[in-house]
C-alpha cells in the first residue's frame, strides 16, 4: 500500500504501524494474532497495537493511543499486555520512533535452544545494526526467559537495555527491536531475522 500523505502525526503514524503489520505478515512474523507495532507520537503519546487482531490486517480501528506507562488514552480501548515493554524502550532511548516485535520461526525456536544469548558473528548484514562498520564481528543478542508478568519481564530486560545493538528475544516467544523511524526499525529487524533464519539454516545442516 502506498502511505498516505499527510501532515497529521496521528494519521502518518497509523498508517506506518498498518503498512508494518503487512511487511511482517509477508514474512510470517506476526501470526494468528501475534506480534506488537508502535509509533512514537510528537506530543509524548504512543500510538500502539490493540490487543488480538491480525497485525497483517490492520485497520485504523486496530491502532490506539497509550501514555508512557501504557494507559490506554481513550476509554475502553485495551492495549496488550506487552505495550510494557514498548514504553519501557522509548523510555530509555528518546532518539526511538518506533518498536517491532514478532514471533518468528527462527526467533522461536533458536531462543529455545540458547544460554542468556545468541551470539551471530561473520554475517554481511551485521553491518545493518549501528556501530558496525564490517562484518568481522560478533553481536550479541540477549535472550530473555519467557514471563506473562509484563512488568517482572521488563525488570529483567532494564539492566541490559543499554548494550543490544541488534534489539531482543523473549525464550520461546519473539523479537523486540526498535529504530529512530519506522524504516529503520523495519530495518533492523529484516536484517535481526534474515540473521537468525540463517543461524537456523546452519544448525540444520550441521545436525
Ligand atoms: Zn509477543
Amino acid at each position: 500500500m502506498d502511505k498516505v500523505i499527510s501532515s497529521d502525526p496521528r494519521a502518518v503514524a497509523v498508517d506506518d504501524i498498518i503498512a508494518a503489520g503487512r511487511r511482517m505478515d509477508r514474512f510470517g512474523w506476526v501470526p494468528a494474532t501475534a506480534g506488537n507495532i508502535s509509533r512514537r507520537l510528537p506530543d509524548g503519546l504512543i500510538a500502539i497495537t490493540r490487543s488480538g487482531g491480525h497485525k497483517g490486517m490492520l485497520t485504523p480501528h486496530g491502532v490506539i493511543e497509550v501514555t508512557m506507562d501504557g494507559a490506554p488514552v481513550h476509554a475502553g480501548d485495551r492495549p496488550s499486555a506487552e505495550t510494557l515493554l514498548h514504553c519501557q524502550i522509548y523510555a530509555a532511548f528518546p532518539r526511538t520512533g518506533a518498536v517491532l516485535h514478532g514471533h518468528s520461526v527462527a526467533s522461536t525456536v533458536l531462543s529455545m535452544l540458547a544460554g542468556d544469548a545468541l551470539v551471530l558473528s561473520g554475517y554481511e548484514v551485521l553491518k545493518v545494526f549501528e556501530g558496525q562498520k564490517t562484518h568481522d564481528a560478533s553481536l550479541r543478542l540477549p535472550v530473555f526467559d519467557n514471563d506473562q508478568d509484563i512488568a517482572r519481564l521488563a525488570r529483567a530486560v532494564a539492566p541490559h537495555l543499554a548494550d543490544m545493538p541488534m534489539g531482543y528475544v523473549i525464550r520461546g516467544h519473539g523479537v523486540y527491536v526498535w529504530g529512530d523511524d519506522m524504516d529503520m526499525a523495519l530495518a533492523r529487524l529484516e536484517g535481526l531475522e534474515f540473521l537468525l533464519a540463517c543461524e537456523l539454516e546452519k544448525r540444520k545442516i550441521r545436525a
